[in-house]
């Protein structure tokens, strides 16, 4: 009689993800997810983030319940006690990839099961030169909306027309209309902030543009987004990269799946920053949506000048705020100089805290707004909760994130490129008070159709069933 061959080894995924906060949080939420699936991963962090998330997070708890996931840190190039700037992987990139390419290789061929592909932040290009060069399969992730990674495509395409080079002299909201799908929606303002260069040999403009179209190298791109939120962009990126895996928001798709396990839940927190719940407590004190909830995710650095303006805006709305001020929020460090007159009115109306539980924050009762500098991540925790937006993108893709926000989804006011207390205080007001039905119930809208495509049968969770059933398909290497 013959015996059945065994059945094959569930395959080994290796997940790589830029050392910044959002790029972090969601590959670690994609790693959950694919290692409830049975999947075995290696997720590897720089030193200095795991470190971090050791102290902040809650992820040696949490993924004790995965025995097959483990995790794997490599050098980021500083010593662990290196001052980093918070932007730092920007300005040191080739630093980055001149020490940690060859470690990341070493991982890769060496490892202790053969790794059947491998998922990397499609910012780190070079993962794509290691995976050909060991033939493993890779998958490209970008934790940038779709539109915005559609716009850096189109960078080549805007040059050709004559859209880009932006001049020093270009009235910014003249329309960009080389940027297919998204003709109606873009004016020169609204473009990815590397744009804003008159100098087309412009270092960082080329690299994004390199770098974006060295993702059709990979195997396959995924996107933490979903086609009803952002089809136009989907359906383009599609023409030119066919296996694309919409999978998001994935905080909800997270949620919706472990709701299906026998796993507890957990705050699946994956901060890099001390949480300071005070804040919950103080909001449980607040009239329901009654507050507007600021905060600037985790790389925006002020200055002065715009700090103060946000102080005086907030105080002078009347309104309620939660506002979250990170240590290094100040570009040129040091406190916030800030009167005693706003001081005492923050006090009476206000709180302040160093890091808070976003997601939750937002989904309590009594925030009814979110003033957000339009990081995909933090756009995204706010569509899932409904909260409307008042927008002040910093820089990258957040610039095409608060148009999308205010011009296609008509679910907030977009404050970019003006910092003025009258401004901060006058849209509070607007998303608040005047234009709040409104603009809820946009947001309303947008929250159903998220989570309708991160449930069962929605179009997220279909597509992450496909990329379970793809990888699976792979023969890992030997
Ligand atoms: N975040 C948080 N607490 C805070 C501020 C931010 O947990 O006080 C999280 C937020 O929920 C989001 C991430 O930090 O998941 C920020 O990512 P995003 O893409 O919005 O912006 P970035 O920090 O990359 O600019």
């Amino acid at each position: 009689m013959d015996v059945p061959p065994p059945p094959p080894p569930p395959p080994h995924v290796v997940i790589f993800p830029l050392a910044a906060q959002g790029h972090v949080n969601s590959m670690l939420k994609l790693a959950e997810l694919l290692a409830l699936s049975g999947i075995h991963i290696t997720f590897i962090n720089s030193e200095h983030i795991h470190h971090r998330l050791l102290r902040h997070a809650d992820i040696q708890a949490r993924f004790v319940a995965y025995p097959y996931f483990r995790f794997k840190t490599i050098s980021d190039g500083f010593p662990m006690d290196h001052p980093r700037p918070v932007d730092h992987f920007m300005t040191t990139y080739d630093y980055i990839k001149s020490i940690t390419r060859p470690l990341f290789e070493e991982l890769v061929a060496v490892p202790d099961r053969p790794v059947t592909c491998i998922i990397a932040d499609g910012i780190l290009t070079f993962t794509v030169d290691v995976a050909r060069d060991l033939r493993v399969p890779i998958i490209a992730f970008r934790t940038i909306s779709a539109s915005s990674f559609w716009a850096y495509f189109c960078i080549p395409r805007m040059i050709e027309s004559g859209d880009l080079p932006i001049k020093g002299d270009e009235d910014m909201d003249r329309v960009v209309t080389s940027v297919p799908g998204m003709e109606d929606i873009l004016r020169c303002r609204d473009l990815p902030s590397f744009c804003r260069v008159a100098d087309l040999s412009d270092s960082t403009l080329q690299y994004v543009t390199t770098q974006t179209l060295q993702t059709t190298r990979a195997l396959a791109l995924i996107l933490n987004s979903f086609d009803q939120l952002e089809g136009p962009a989907i359906s383009q990126i599609r023409t030119h990269i066919p296996n694309l895996y919409t999978i998001g928001p994935l905080h909800s798709h997270h949620k919706s799946r472990l709701s299906w396990s026998s796993l507890p839940p957990s705050s699946a927190s994956n901060s890099l920053w001390e949480v300071d719940r005070s804040c919950i407590s103080w909001l449980d004190k607040q009239p329901p949506n009654s507050v507007i909830y600021v905060s600037f995710g985790s790389i925006t650095a002020f200055s002065r000048h715009d700090f103060t303006e946000f102080w005086y805006g907030l105080v002078n709305s009347r309104r309620r705020f939660l506002w979250v001020v990170r240590p290094d929020s100040l570009a040129e460090g040091g406190g916030g100089g800030i009167s005693e007159e706003l001081t005492e009115a923050a006090a009476e109306r206000g709180c302040i805290v160093g890091w808070a539980p976003q997601e939750e924050v937002l989904h309590h009762g009594a925030v009814a707004a979110f003033l957000t500098h339009s990081g995909w991540n933090s756009t995204l925790e706010s569509v899932v909760a409904g909260k409307p937006m008042v927008c002040w993108p910093y820089f990258a893709d957040q610039q095409v994130n608060s148009r999308l926000v205010s011009r296609a989804w008509k679910a907030g006011l977009d404050m970019k490129d003006v910092c003025d207390r009258e401004v901060v205080e006058r849209m509070v007001n607007e998303v608040m008070g005047e234009r709040k039905e409104e603009l809820a119930a946009a947001a309303g809208d947008l929250a159903r159709r998220a989570r309708g495509a991160a449930t069962e049968g929605g179009s997220s969770w279909d597509n992450l069933d496909r990329l379970i059933e793809d990888i699976r398909s792979m023969k890992p290497s030997s």
